[in-house]
């Protein structure tokens, strides 16, 4: 078996990935702010966890998988203000449309969503170790602060230059840029505005709420254990959400926190990177007006690697949509063929070897589907042989079933008017074919293959017409 690799972003190397316990990789990725559904950048990212767990799974690791749903930081607030709601009433309906999105997205199920707001006594416990190493301390405002000069190896994942630390200057909003590397809240003494909307707790040090990074520390570590194999997100969380991540909880148990950490880079929108803040966002919503299958979605965001930026276009959709829709009719074909000749098997073979060397090598799908769309075309190609090895068939079949349950890229029948449209016809195409060469048993499978999806056909006056009936 190929050594598996990922590129670990703290020693800036592709390095062999393996669990810790041989056995159950423990991953937590940074999940979404609920103020908002999640647009299709935050989707790029969730999309190359997805890629990431179902690799893991290829390989043969069980997987145990958290994903933290941040349901109160300064956004949130922000927009409960505004809108006159409690936190829990802005986020709860965003979290439902985020699991409809993930689910239209094939992005599997974690084992874990956590939100932030049912471990307040866990990161409480937390700053509390903090400030017993006396790394944390209360400052005149009232809320808790790290001190990033009592933990020597601040800024160790984003290669801060120590130079830039500013020892004792404060900064408090969750969101900061590297010039603002300082002292950062872990829990903030509440306002006026915090308590109107039910983001505020007791706590040995007033009221107040949890600064987002400890969010993810308290939850990541009373999910998975101090030390966990896989930590992700999108690579802007690097600085400083990771890197405060790494500080809280190191700092607390003097171990490890994450062996491997794996970005995402950004997707962008005419070359800028989509944001709410920039006004450039795509949703999940917009993909389903414009009938975009989330089988092209997949494919389009695993076209490029998840270390270089991708770009949204309508074109590079319309490709996808046009690329997928072969994955769906190879599949139809696979169903449908009762045999194949014995090179069939040596083409999946190939298939198999390219595809595993290629995602085990830091996640390559680009290079995994190439070898995908080369096995459709020689599969093809050994059909039309028609040989009658009932194995060779069987491991194609296997095959091509391993390879789609990483990447997922096979259209659904009957959504796409238009996929199906030019599925039909294909597949009239093909029965006229083969009644012309009088293989009527040939023409009758179609047949039947086209009445599965529901689909009824009138031969008259030498010409077929087709409907849907269901
Ligand atoms: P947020 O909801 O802002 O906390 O972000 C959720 C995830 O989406 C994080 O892992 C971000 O890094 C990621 N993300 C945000 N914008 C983009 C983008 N344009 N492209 C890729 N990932 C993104
Ligand atoms: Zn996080």
């Amino acid at each position: 078996m190929p050594e598996f690799r990922l590129y670990n972003s703290l020693t800036r190397q592709d390095e062999p990935f393996a669990p810790a316990d041989g056995q159950t990789v423990r991953f937590y990725a940074c999940g979404p702010t609920v103020y908002n559904p999640a647009h299709l950048g935050n989707f790029r990212t969730f999309l190359f966890e997805d890629l990431l767990r179902r690799v893991i799974r290829l390989r043969g690791w069980d997987i145990e998988q958290v994903m933290n749903l941040t349901d109160v930081d300064d956004k949130i607030i922000k927009r409960a203000t505004e809108q006159g709601k409690t936190i829990r009433e802005v986020t709860d309906p965003i979290v439902e449309i985020f699991h409809a999105d993930r689910e239209f997205l094939r992005v599997q199920r974690a084992e874990h969503y956590p939100r932030a707001t049912d471990y307040i006594a866990e990161m409480i416990t937390l700053v509390q170790r903090l400030e017993q190493k006396g790394v944390a301390y209360k400052a005149d405002d009232n809320s808790v602060y790290f001190a990033i000069d009592k933990f020597p190896t601040y800024g160790t994942l984003s290669r801060l230059d120590t130079r830039e630390i500013k020892s004792g200057a404060r900064v408090s909003q969750d969101e900061y840029a590297k010039e603002n590397a300082q002292d950062f809240a872990l829990w903030k003494s509440a306002k006026a505005e915090d308590e109107a909307c039910e983001a505020a707790w007791d706590s040995p040090w007033g009221r107040g709420r949890p600064g987002w990074h400890l969010e993810c520390s308290a939850m990541a570590m009373a999910i998975l254990g101090e030390t966990i194999d896989l930590h992700a997100g999108g690579i802007d969380l690097m600085f400083p959400h990771h890197e405060d991540e790494i500080a809280q909880s190191e700092a607390a148990t003097g171990k490890p926190f994450a062996r491997c950490w794996c970005h995402g880079e950004f997707l962008l929108t005419d070359g800028t990177k989509m944001a709410k803040r920039v006004g450039n966002v795509a949703t999940v919503a917009d993909l389903r007006a414009n009938k975009v299958s989330p089988a092209a979605l997949r494919h389009f965001v695993f076209s490029t690697h998840y270390r270089k930026q991708l770009n949204l276009s309508g074109e590079a959709l319309e490709a996808s949509q046009e690329a997928v829709r072969r994955v769906g009719d190879f599949a139809d074909r696979l169903e449908r063929e009762l045999a194949g000749t014995p090179e069939l098997a040596q083409v999946a073979e190939t298939l198999m070897v390219e595809a595993t060397a290629a995602l085990y090598d830091d996640l390559n799908a680009p290079r995994a589907m190439a070898a995908l769309f080369d096995f459709i075309s020689a599969a093809n190609r050994e059909f039309d042989r028609r040989g009658s090895d009932k194995g060779s068939l069987l491991r194609a079949r296997d095959v091509f079933a391993q390879v789609n349950a990483v990447l997922d890229i096979i259209p659904e029948r009957g959504l796409d008017d238009a996929t199906l449209a030019a599925w039909v016809e294909e597949q009239l195409r093909l029965r006229a074919d083969a009644r012309g060469r009088r293989d009527f048993a040939a023409a009758d499978e179609i047949r039947k293959a086209i009445e599965a999806k529901g689909i009824v056909i009138e031969d008259a006056a030498g010409a077929t017409r087709w409907k849907v009936v269901r």
